[in-house]
C-alpha cells in the first residue's frame, strides 16, 4: 500500500457541534458539521482535535460513523484525562478546529462475512466499516466488547442475539440490519 496515498485528503477544518451526548461511563457521542470530512473519509480513520485554547496538543479520535446527506459525521470517545475532560465540555455550537481524515483507513475484504472485532477505543472503526459494508453484498457480524455499558439503549437486535451472554447491541447497528 501507498502509505502517502491519504495525504492529499487531509485538511485543517473549523467543524461546529451540532449534538453533544453523554452516556453511562463518561462516554460521549459527538456530531460534527463537515461535508468535506463526511465525503472523504474511509472506515479506520481518525481526526486530531483541538479539544480547547488551553491545551495546545491536539487528541486523536476515531471516526464512528458518517452522513454524507447532511454532512456530518459522528465520534464516540471515553474520557480519561485532561484532553477529553475538557472536550466533554465543549456545547453545541461551539467551533472545533479537526485535522483529519488521517490515517490509511481498511480497504473492503471481497469476503463475503467478514468479523469485525473491537473493543474500547478500537469500537468507532469497526462501527465505521459496518457502516460502508451495508451497503455492500457483504454480510459482517460485530463483535464489540467494552469495560463500561455502550453508550446505546441495551436493545436486543431484532434478528435475534446470537451470543446469549451478550446483553446489549447497538441500535445504530441494528437499524443498519448489521449482526452484533
Ligand atoms: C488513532 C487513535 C484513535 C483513537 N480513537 C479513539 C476513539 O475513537 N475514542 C476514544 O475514546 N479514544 C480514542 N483514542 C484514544 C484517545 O486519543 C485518548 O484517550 C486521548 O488522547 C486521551 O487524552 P486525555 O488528555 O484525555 O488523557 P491523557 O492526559 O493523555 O491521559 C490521562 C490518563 O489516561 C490514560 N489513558 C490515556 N488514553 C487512554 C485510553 N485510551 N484508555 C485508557 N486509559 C487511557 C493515560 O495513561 C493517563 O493515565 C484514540 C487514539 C488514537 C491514537
Amino acid at each position: 500500500m501507498d502509505n502517502k496515498a491519504h495525504r492529499g485528503s487531509i485538511q485543517v477544518l473549523d467543524c461546529q457541534i451540532l449534538a453533544h451526548y453523554q452516556f453511562e461511563g463518561d462516554q460521549y457521542i459527538l456530531t460534527l458539521d463537515s461535508p468535506e470530512i463526511a465525503k472523504a473519509t474511509k472506515p479506520g480513520q481518525f481526526v486530531h482535535i483541538t479539544v480547547s485554547d488551553s491545551l495546545a496538543m491536539r487528541r486523536p479520535i476515531s471516526i464512528m460513523s458518517v452522513d454524507t446527506d447532511n454532512g456530518t459525521f459522528d465520534l464516540l470517545y471515553k474520557v480519561v484525562g485532561e484532553g477529553t475532560r475538557q472536550l466533554a465540555e465543549r456545547k453545541i455550537g461551539e467551533v472545533l478546529s479537526i485535522i483529519g481524515p488521517i490515517g490509511n483507513g481498511f480497504e473492503l475484504t471481497d469476503k463475503k462475512l467478514p468479523l469485525l472485532i473491537g473493543g474500547g477505543v478500537g469500537m468507532p472503526p469497526m462501527i465505521a466499516i459496518a457502516q460502508q459494508m451495508k451497503d455492500t453484498n457483504h454480510d459482517p457480524f460485530v463483535i464489540l466488547g467494552s469495560e463500561v455499558p455502550f453508550p446505546f439503549t441495551p436493545e436486543l437486535s431484532k434478528i435475534g442475539n446470537p451470543c446469549p451472554n451478550a446483553s446489549h447491541t447497538m441500535p445504530l447497528l441494528e437499524e443498519w440490519n448489521v449482526a452484533c
